[in-house]
């Protein structure tokens, strides 16, 4: 047995599954989950010492690579003045500053500790906002587990095959309704039946928690016109997709201003950190300054705040979102070119600093939930572990997107193609 294997069995123990989150228990895969002991650059390092190039980045907010000398260095100076005061910092008026000076539809931010936080908190001050109880969210879109969320979800939930949770009360979920992603006739059908009574949409502006998924021309600005017309408000989910797919998020990458949107992990460097954020008149509408209550022990933690602020400088440096959306398309294109070299169908979708694979006999653009879950899974499974032994890590399931970091340099993406082209010929 593995080093891994043997603590996976020991943590099954006193952690339902060995994990704290389902998708890293590799069920969508099989076999045992890798336990990580350190990570550096382009390069995460497992408990039998093996090493590996890392296209998942704590799924997301590794941007720079692991271990940058420029966060680490920034946390190790604050950890000196202690680790959490419950008070306001000079800090967080610096978080706030920076979010809003990168990010044009954020007029005021609040900190939170996690991406599940921010879309709840969201939600609950949309709703108070409008006065109005639905939400209209996408089946196949992930926006963390609060129970208005958690239904028809992607990421873990669907890797589980159960994109809707017992233990959430029928009357909770009938006010989640939930349309197709990319097909605007479908939302607007739903705000037809539904003029008055939705306060919101979330959505992921590139859906990643169905694989990867780019929304199709002029399906936010859509969004944004059917919200203007019915008096809702349009909350994008910017948790995995804010800093990554372009220094304003997806939200400034296409073209579309939200009232409300929120950020995640990215935001706090590997730290756990969101935010939600937008309108003023809606922002002044939470606690304190308004009637809909929301708050935190640890929110804007400085610890947080530090690492966060440390990456967001490093993101501004020019030319850095070109540098990283061509790697992502050298990896992805490259991918493509060896499958078609070996006559494996595989469809591929690239934006920023995602990309997804599919495997599938469909050539059309990968646009919809419906081609997501047609893919074939084993072809999938088999690849994964090939590229394990390769040494390459991957999302351990096939509703996940892969993440590129500034740290993948040339050897990496060399090695990556050139592993690729094994598995492939070997494949046929
Ligand atoms: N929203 C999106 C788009 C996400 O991808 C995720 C997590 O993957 C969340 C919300 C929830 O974030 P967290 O896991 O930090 O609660």
């Amino acid at each position: 047995m593995t080093r891994s294997e043997v603590l996976f069995e020991q943590a099954k123990k006193t952690i339902p599954g060995g994990v704290n989150s389902p998708v890293r228990a590799f069920n969508g895969v099989g076999g045992s989950p890798l336990f990580i002991e350190k990570a550096d650059g382009a390069y995460i390092f497992d408990a039998d010492g093996k090493k590996y190039i890392d296209y998942v980045g704590s799924w997301g907010p590794m941007i720079l690579g692991h271990n940058h000398p420029k966060i680490r260095q920034a946390v190790l100076a604050a950890v000196e003045n202690g680790l959490s005061f419950g008070a306001p910092t000079e800090l967080e008026v610096k978080m706030a500053e920076k979010v809003i000076s990168m990010v044009p539809s954020i007029e005021q931010v609040r900190m939170v500790s996690s991406g599940t936080e921010a879309t709840m908190s969201a939600i609950r001050l949309a709703r108070g906002f409008t006065n109005r109880d639905n939400i209209l969210k996408f089946e196949g879109c992930y926006h963390g587990h609060a129970d208005c969320l958690l239904v028809k979800a992607g990421s873990g939930a669907l890797t589980l095959g159960q994109p809707s949770s017992p233990g959430i009360p029928e009357d909770f979920a009938k006010h989640t309704l939930t349309a197709t992603y990319n097909d605007l006739d479908s939302v607007r059908a739903i705000f037809e039946q539904n003029p008055e009574s939705i306060a919101c949409i979330i959505l992921e502006p590139v859906a990643g928690n169905m694989n990867c998924i780019p929304p199709v021309e002029g399906f936010l600005q859509g969004l944004r016109a059917i919200c203007d017309e019915f008096g809702a408000l349009l909350v994008i989910d910017e948790v995995m997709t804010g800093f990554r797919v372009s220094m304003s998020g997806a939200q400034g990458h296409y073209g579309v201003t939200p009232d409300l949107t929120t950020l995640g992990k990215v935001i706090g460097g590997g730290m756990p950190v969101g935010a939600f954020g937008g309108r003023k008149d809606v922002m002044q509408f939470i606690a304190p300054t308004g009637p809909v209550y929301q708050a935190g022990t640890l929110s804007g933690n400085p610890i947080a705040m530090t690492a966060g602020l440390a990456q967001m400088d490093a993101l501004c440096e020019p030319g850095l979102y070109d540098a990283l959306a061509d790697k992502t398309k050298r990896v992805a294109e490259g991918i493509k070119a060896a499958a078609d070299k070996h006559g494996i169908p595989l469809n591929i979708t690239y934006v920023g600093g995602m990309f997804g694979l599919f495997f599938t006999e469909d050539k059309a653009p990968m646009t919809s939930f419906a081609q997501v879950t047609k893919c074939n899974m084993e072809h999938f499974r088999h690849f994964y572990h090939a590229m394990l032994d390769e040494g390459i890590y991957l999302a351990p399931s096939a509703y996940e997107a892969g993440f590129m970091s500034m740290a993948h340099g040339d050897a990496e993406i060399e090695y990556t193609l050139a592993a690729v082209d094994r598995i492939f010929a070997a494949m046929k």
